[in-house]
């Protein structure tokens, strides 16, 4: 193999810009393994140098260790990002091919870093000085020693050998958990025949449930004459909720939905004894990790401090939410009464998405499909980068051309300190790629932002600066009419724009600490979250907001109904958020096997005040509660409210001091950025947010914003 760095492949550059087109599925397949290979050498060799100093017992530096891990991590996440990236924006069957051949090559390149015992010491050598670093490289360090340590790298012996053990049945455990909630979501099907049994439905979901059944072998079902398939997967299971007139029929779907994998009626699929082993085995791996239970492993790495501080945070939303939701069921109750329905004096779990939808629409009926021609992307990017030059002081501007594409429709954008700067005006900061459009097919749905440059120093003393992927999956244009989009989309892209900022705005030069990176997960969401409050805010939205074809703004009726949407149901929300956070929280603090309460109990016991309807008998949804059982949420729920407690509040300080005040408003902003956006992982979250809100987070703002406060 070459050595020299002129004639290595693209795939295998690990710095700059990549150009994608030479990064080909048989470039992975050729590469990729060659570079896995050298990466263990390299690794080994580092292992051999570091015991070698270890046992002459001299004092271990940041440049022995630390920095040569970093190079390793940087040549594997240059590569693989790229690859990883045109898996999901530009897919083909040979490349998803080539990807996942190599996918578990990676992973398991990574877990030998992260398990291995000499570099482990050597962390531990470097920490004993750690007065010789300075406070950024210390929290780099500390996290990494944390993460090994919870990949049980500490242990030794028989604790070891129970503690992988553990982890390998906890790992099939979870799978297993998610496979069963797949296999209980497909097992169940309804077939409709007759016209009334689907009276009220939209003809987007008679057109889904025709496919179905054709699909399920009735070649002739067409979605004006049926037969209708329905199933409890999600795309047909919410509308049907929604839109049924017919509530023998919610019913008999909404008990088939809550009770899935719960082994009733004798099914196979019963996942009670799966969640009772892993809470069990998982308490089991907390203690021989040295703490008291499992939220104390998932809190170790996250802004909270405590069970306590989060159960605090939960109990105020709980008690400002609870009387909010209370009266929005007499509404639900009261509007099913003036449409003469039986059900109003006995609403049901099932009647109460159906009785929403039906008070919204009476209420105020938002048609988000008519307001696309008032969002054309070229319009909502202009009000979107005067946003930030506003806010934070840079330019933005479009530097097509300058970098190679992975398709047509993506644009290159750069960012630049603004003119208010002095003698910084028009310093380079950071650039990022937009591909903004849907290409089914070939690119991922959902929306993203990841990383393609993390800000660093090279070898030779230059500055790298970041570079961003943003990608969106909003429509494209046709012909001559722009890519017109709803005001979801418009939010989703100024979430993704957020995390973009703190990846770009960073001020910190060590990657693993700069942008995103090192940023504990319960604090991630903060920016991202943040941007889209401005979504609401009234000069922001009215000045971009404008008909693609008359330049007329947006009409002042249509601002009011997206601000009554926003808050519409808020208590409701709330409080299943708070349910869900709290039995997720407290089965993995306080459920032992012998505490003499199964977890569906400790569920029902917490349920009493989270709940306006009680759940009914045949409700298991703990069952199919994939994101603590099946997904990487464990004890980690809370998370959602805890990051939205931190971005309404950081948003709450531009409301302090009026968001008309523009010099405040300027300032607020610039705080922000040289805070929040630059901080990263550099700063304990807790201290990021008090140097820029002046006190700890308070609940206050999220409350008002989610209508839970009496105006
Ligand atoms: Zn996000």
């Amino acid at each position: 193999m070459s050595s020299s760095t002129a004639s290595l492949p693209e795939i295998l550059r690990g710095e700059g810009l990549p150009v994608f087109e030479s990064i080909t599925p048989t470039a992975v397949s050729e590469h990729i393994p060659a570079l896995i290979r050298e990466l263990e050498a390299d690794l080994s060799s580092l292992e051999q140098r570091l015991e070698q100093i270890l046992g002459q017992g001299q004092g271990l530096a940041w440049q022995d260790v630390m920095d040569p891990l970093q190079r390793l991590g940087e040549r594997l996440r240059w590569s693989w990002g790229v690859v990883s990236h045109l898996n999901g924006v530009c897919n083909s069957p040979e490349l998803r091919d080539a990807h996942a051949a190599q996918q578990a090559a990676v992973v398991q390149f990574g877990n030998r870093a992260g398990q291995s015992q000499v570099i482990y010491r050597a962390l531990e050598s470097l920490h004993q000085q750690s007065a010789q670093l300075d406070g950024t490289q210390q929290r780099i360090l500390e996290a990494e020693l944390r993460d090994m340590q919870l990949r049980g790298v500490g242990l030794s012996g028989s604790e070891q050998e129970a503690f992988n053990a553990a982890s390998q049945e906890l790992a099939e455990l979870s799978t297993r958990f998610g496979n069963q909630v797949l296999d209980a979501t497909n097992g169940w099907t309804l077939r409709l025949s007759e016209p009334d049994e689907v009276q009220g439905l939209p003809s987007s979901l008679l057109d889904q449930l025709a496919q179905a059944a054709r699909q399920a072998g009735e070649v002739e079902a067409t979605a004006e004459n049926g037969p209708w398939l329905l199933g409890l997967d999600m795309p047909r299971y919410a509308p049907f909720m929604k839109y049924s007139q017919r509530r023998d029929l919610r019913e008999r779907v909404y008990r088939a939905h809550v009770s899935r994998a719960s082994g009733i009626e004798g099914s196979e699929l019963n996942n009670w004894p799966l969640i009772e082993r892993i809470l069990t085995l998982r308490g089991e791996q907390a203690r021989r990790l040295g703490y008291g239970n499992w939220a104390e492993v998932s809190l170790a790495a996250k802004m909270a401090d405590s069970d306590s501080a989060v159960e605090a945070l939960l109990e105020e939303l709980r008690v400002a939410a609870y009387p909010v939701a209370q009266q929005e069921l007499a509404a639900l109750r009261a509007c099913a009464a003036r449409h003469d329905a039986p059900e109003a004096s006995d609403l049901r779990p099932w009647d109460v998405t159906f009785w929403a939808e039906k008070l919204r629409q009476d209420s105020f009926e938002l048609d988000s499909e008519a307001l696309r021609p008032y969002f054309p992307l070229p319009r909502v990017l202009d009000g979107l980068f005067a946003l930030c030059s506003r806010l934070f002081g840079i330019t933005i501007e479009a530097a097509d051309g300058e970098a190679p594409l992975w398709h047509s429709d993506v644009r290159y954008f750069r960012i630049l300190e603004g003119p208010d700067a002095g003698a910084a005006a028009g310093q380079p900061l950071a650039s990022f790629y937009l591909d903004p459009y849907s290409r089914p097919g070939s690119k991922r749905g959902g929306a993203w932002m990841d990383e393609c440059l993390v800000r660093s120093r090279a070898a030779d003393g230059r500055a790298v600066l970041p570079v961003a992927y943003l990608i969106c999956n909003q429509s494209p244009p046709v012909g001559d009419t722009p890519s017109l989009m709803t005001f979801e989309e418009v939010e989703t892209l100024f979430h993704e724009f957020g995390h973009g900022l703190q990846h770009m705005l960073t001020t910190v030069e060590r990657p693993q600490a700069a942008g995103i990176n090192g940023v504990e997960w319960d604090a991630v969401e903060l920016p991202s979250q943040f941007m889209e409050n401005w979504c609401y805010d009234r000069a922001t939205l009215l000045g971009m907001a404008r008909h693609w074809q008359s330049g007329e703004p947006l009409p002042e009726q249509e601002f009011a109904k997206l601000q009554a949407a926003r808050t519409f149901m808020g208590g409701s929300a709330t409080l299943r958020q708070v349910h869900f956070a709290l039995v997720d929280l407290r089965l993995h603090s306080r459920w032992t096997p012998d505490c003499g309460m199964s977890p569906e109990q400790l569920r029902r016991e917490i349920a009493t005040n989270t709940t306006v309807l009680a759940p009914i008998d045949d409700d298991a949804f703990l069952c199919s509660f994939g994101h603590i059982f099946a997904g990487g949420y464990a004890a980690g729920y809370y998370s959602y409210k805890w990051a939205e407690v931190l971005s309404a509040d950081a948003f709450g300080a531009f409301e302090d001091v009026g968001l008309n005040n523009e010099e405040q408003i300027r300032e607020t902003g610039r705080r922000f950025r040289n805070t929040v956006l630059s901080l990263g992982g550099s700063l304990d979250p807790k201290q990021v947010f008090e140097a820029f809100r002046g006190r700890q987070p308070s609940s206050e703002a999220l409350i008002r914003h989610s209508g839970l406060v009496a105006v």
